[in-house]
């Protein structure tokens, strides 16, 4: 059996964990499909080029207010597909590949293209892709960043029916007349904004009685109403054309010839609903299940995540397993790729220095769903602040009553920011509106390096008239 210093699994943030101070370890890399992983191949990045050009073909919903009339004269789909993945992605997977295989950098790194299983502790046997045999590999150290995938429910006729996911819908041959989309949490906000403004009909099926319930309950309220097309005040700004249905469990899925046939029961009773795809997006899974881990004496929580501690290294029964680290999807409750990233330099760090161990930063994880509108998030949600006991003041910033939000003539987002009266430190911050994503980040270093309100807020200039104001304003109105 070969014998290695260090075996990675997974390419996406594992793929950079390989720096000049590794040169002089002896390297194993494996992966079963694209390199660069999921936020690459089929998650963030795509996404958001097609979030894009979705904000663009949208803009004549938006556009009549300002009294500027503006019509879609269509959508190419394939020079819109092909620029994201033949243009760009795929040349990029393609080059991170090669270079890792083929150039002098990685020499001390021998690439298997194919699929992990764990035999034993720090014991590897490879499967790989071009059916050639399987090959048994170990090594002092192991890295598992393979990440996860998406999650199947258990619904009859699902697994026999030509159902898409998030791995797969991105590139469709063509767009198809109609979607239903299985899910109510960000991946399929992202997708039903991304089709229903390339002109495809959006019928998004929801368990719950709202959409995106991980978001601070108003957030999650606003956003619903929007999707639904209930907020009508000048509210274009609303996800309007997707057909949301709340409360609603699908029972079968029946294919037939031309689309795809959802058997569900809703509050008014059975029904059934049709359309041309079916795309699934109810979570992911993390990998584990997959990998044996058993067999490496790893433990996987009750969600299937990798057990690990804050040094990013794999525990089992409270103990640390020797050698064994794990960042990323595979380990985080977040399934972000900033944690994945954050993570990976945490174990960068922490092979190569067992002696200086540094940890992991959980305490402000941010995140966006980049819908109609965009959502961003960090921190305390106004209900886990009050379950945790904290004495908070909530103050609430509508776009609609700064100087940008007339420009943009919005009447439906606003900032929400929640602050600990003890500390005058900010404990969450929600945001729903244009450019939720990029106006969270002062909030997210504020309270990342513990600057209070009341600084944060008088302490600095904010340019006027812009969309930060929004910030600022939302800060001035916070009593602590
Ligand atoms: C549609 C979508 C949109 C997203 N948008 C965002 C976003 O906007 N912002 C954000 O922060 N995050 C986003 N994410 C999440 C983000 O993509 C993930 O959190 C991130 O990619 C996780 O990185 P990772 O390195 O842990 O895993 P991955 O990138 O998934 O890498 C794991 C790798 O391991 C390989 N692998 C798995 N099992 C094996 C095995 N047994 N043997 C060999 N190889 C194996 C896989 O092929 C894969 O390449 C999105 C995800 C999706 C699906």
């Amino acid at each position: 059996m070969q014998h290695y210093d260090l075996i990675i699994i997974g390419t996406g943030s594992g793929n950079s964990i390989l720096d000049e101070r590794f040169r002089g370890l002896k390297v194993a890399m494996i992966e079963r499909g694209a390199f660069g992983g999921t936020c690459l191949n089929a998650g963030c990045i795509p996404t958001k080029m097609l979030v894009y050009t979705a904000d663009v073909a949208s803009t004549p919903a938006h556009s009549s207010r300002l009294g500027v009339d503006e019509t879609l004269d269509g959508v190419r789909w394939a020079e819109i597909r092909d620029r994201i993945f033949a243009d760009r992605i795929d040349l990029i997977a393609a080059g991170g590949r090669d270079y890792r295989i083929n150039h002098e950098d990685n020499s001390h790194v021998d690439v298997y293209l194919g699929t992990a299983r764990f035999t034993g502790e720090r014991q590897v046997e490879i499967t790989p892709n071009d059916g050639g045999a399987v090959t048994a590999i170990s090594a002092d150290q192991v890295v598992i960043a393979a990440g996860s995938r998406p999650s199947i429910p258990d619904i009859e006729g699902l697994a026999d029916a030509d159902y898409l996911t998030s791995d797969t819908v991105m590139r469709l041959e063509e767009l198809p007349a109609s979607m239903t989309i299985l899910g109510s949490g960000f991946v399929a906000a992202e997708f039903a904004h991304v089709f229903s403004s390339l002109g495809v009909a959006v019928t998004l099926i929801a368990r719950s009685a709202a959409l995106l319930r991980a978001e601070d309950a108003d957030i999650s309220e606003r956003f619903t109403e929007l999707a639904l097309g209930s907020f009508d005040e000048g509210g274009t700004q609303s996800g309007a054309g997707w057909d949301v249905r709340l409360n609603t469990s699908t029972r079968r899925v029946e294919q037939y010839d031309g689309g795809i046939r959802l058997h569900v029961d809703t509050p008014a009773g059975p029904g059934t609903i049709e359309s041309e795809v079916l795309l699934v997006a109810t979570g992911r899974t993390p990998n584990t299940d997959q990998l044996n881990v058993a067999a490496a004496g790893l433990e996987t929580t009750e969600s299937g995540l990798l057990a690990v501690d804050e040094y990013q290294r794999a525990v089992a029964g409270g103990d640390v397993v020797p050698g064994v680290w794990a960042l990323g999807d595979i380990c985080s409750p977040y399934q972000l790729k900033h944690v994945a990233n954050h993570e990976q330099r945490v174990v960068q760090h922490n092979v190569i220095n067992p002696e200086q161990l540094i940890a992991s930063d959980h305490r402000f994880v941010p995140h966006a769903v980049f819908s109609a509108p965009q959502i961003a998030s960090v921190g305390l949600t106004e209900a886990q602040a009050l379950e945790r006991g904290l004495d908070i003041d909530v103050a609430r910033q509508d776009y609609g009553g700064i100087a940008y939000g007339w420009a943009m003539e919005d009447s439906t987002g606003f900032a929400k920011l929640i602050a600990d009266r003890s500390t005058g430190l900010l404990v969450g911050a929600h945001i729903i509106g244009p450019q939720a994503s990029a106006l969270i980040q002062p909030l997210i270093q504020a309270m990342s390096f513990d600057q209070p309100v009341a600084s944060l807020a008088r302490g600095q200039y904010w340019i006027h008239p812009a969309l930060p104001e929004l910030i600022e304003n939302a800060l001035l109105q916070l009593d602590v």
